[in-house]
């Protein structure tokens, strides 16, 4: 068997700070794998620009102009993290044995890919890249974080603790996730789903070498609700609960109301009144909000819109013979 055929996909927005010290750091990853053919010549490093608004892409197109190891595409607007990586595996799969995605700022310390690869030629279908400390991390993204996969492991939904997006999947993996339809991608969620063999590399996570994080808090809680809503209908489930509960109070209010109604003291009674009147109309509110959100995601995924548009492409076969002329194809 030859060495296998590796794409490292890597998503960029506004990434025009930090991409000049990363883009080294994969090159000589990937030359030296190529060197102790660990992996195949015919491997790339694939870009994914997602609708960058500085000269992010202006970076990368020129670096697949001068350099064969590079390919890019560019996504038509600013899609999400989530969507990016999508898009990345979705161009590459078909075209490699394997595929490595990780985020373009240098956290994710691509000096393992060797290791996921020895897990790979081991038989693993998927090899999660999980991190070892969180000491690179802010103390609120710290235990926010933490937080977060406790609370996704109580509503039921599976995801490998501390990894993110930095993983090896092998092209079969990625055929199985062309068939997963939704709108909402959630990968951390969806890739244990997919099933297969699985194995972990641990990677020590540092910061970002420049730029800064493209996830606001208002992002970040986004992506939980997708991780939430997306694989558990738990939070259903705990309404009807509350609601039963609510109801049972709400029984004994009644009781108890009748029997001071017939023991003649009706007149006071303000206070407890609003305190039912707010609670009940608390929690349904809040129930509300929850079924919405579900109700939401329905009417987006019944749509079915297109979860990325792809609006060029710098690919080795838009290369003339000299390689230096690379033509950005506009899609059509
Ligand atoms: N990213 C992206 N689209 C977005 C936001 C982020 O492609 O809308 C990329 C970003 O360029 C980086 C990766 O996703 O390569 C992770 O983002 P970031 O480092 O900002 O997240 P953090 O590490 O702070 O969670
Ligand atoms: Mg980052």
């Amino acid at each position: 068997m030859g060495s296998p055929v590796l794409f490292l996909v890597i998503p960029c927005y506004n990434e025009e700070a930090v991409l000049p010290l990363t883009i080294p750091l994969f090159d000589a990853v990937m030359r030296d794998l190529i060197a102790r053919e660990a992996i195949s010549a015919d491997s790339k490093i694939l870009f994914v620009n997602d609708g960058s608004t500085d000269g992010t892409w202006q970076l990368l197109a020129q670096k697949c102009r001068e350099d064969a190891l590079y390919e890019a595409i560019s996504l038509s607007r600013n899609c999400g993290h989530q969507r990016a990586l999508y898009a990345g595996v979705m161009e590459v799969r078909g075209r490699c044995d394997c595929i490595v995605t990780a985020d373009c700022d240098g956290q994710d310390d691509v000096s393992v890919i060797g290791q996921m690869l020895e897990r790979y030629e081991q038989g693993a279908d998927i090899v999660y890249g999980v991190r070892n400390s969180r000491r690179a991390d802010s103390f609120a993204k710290r235990h926010t974080a933490h937080l977060f996969y406790r609370f996704l492991h109580l509503l039921g939904a599976e995801t490998v603790y501390d990894h993110a997006d930095f993983r090896l999947i092998t092209s079969r993996v990625a055929d199985a996730l062309a068939e997963f339809d939704e709108v909402d991608l959630y990968l951390r969620g969806i890739v244990p789903l997919v099933g297969f063999e699985s194995a972990c590399v641990t990677y020590e996570r540092g910061e970002r070498l420049g730029g800064k994080s493209r996830y606001s808090p208002a992002r970040m809680f986004s992506l939980a609700l997708d991780a939430v809503t997306g694989f558990s209908v738990r939070p259903l489930r705990i309404i009807s609960a509350v609601g039963c509960m609510v109801s049972l109070l709400s029984f004994i209010g009644i009781i108890w109301t009748f029997f001071q109604y017939f023991s003649g003291n009706t007149v006071w009674g303000w206070s407890s009144t609003l305190c039912v009147l707010c609670f009940v109309s608390g929690v349904q509110l809040i129930s509300l909000g929850v079924v919405g959100e579900y109700i939401g995601r329905i009417y987006m995924e019944v749509k079915g819109r297109p979860r990325y548009i792809i609006a060029k492409r710098i690919r080795g076969d838009s290369r003339d013979a000299s390689g230096l002329q690379a033509q950005e194809r506009k899609e059509k």
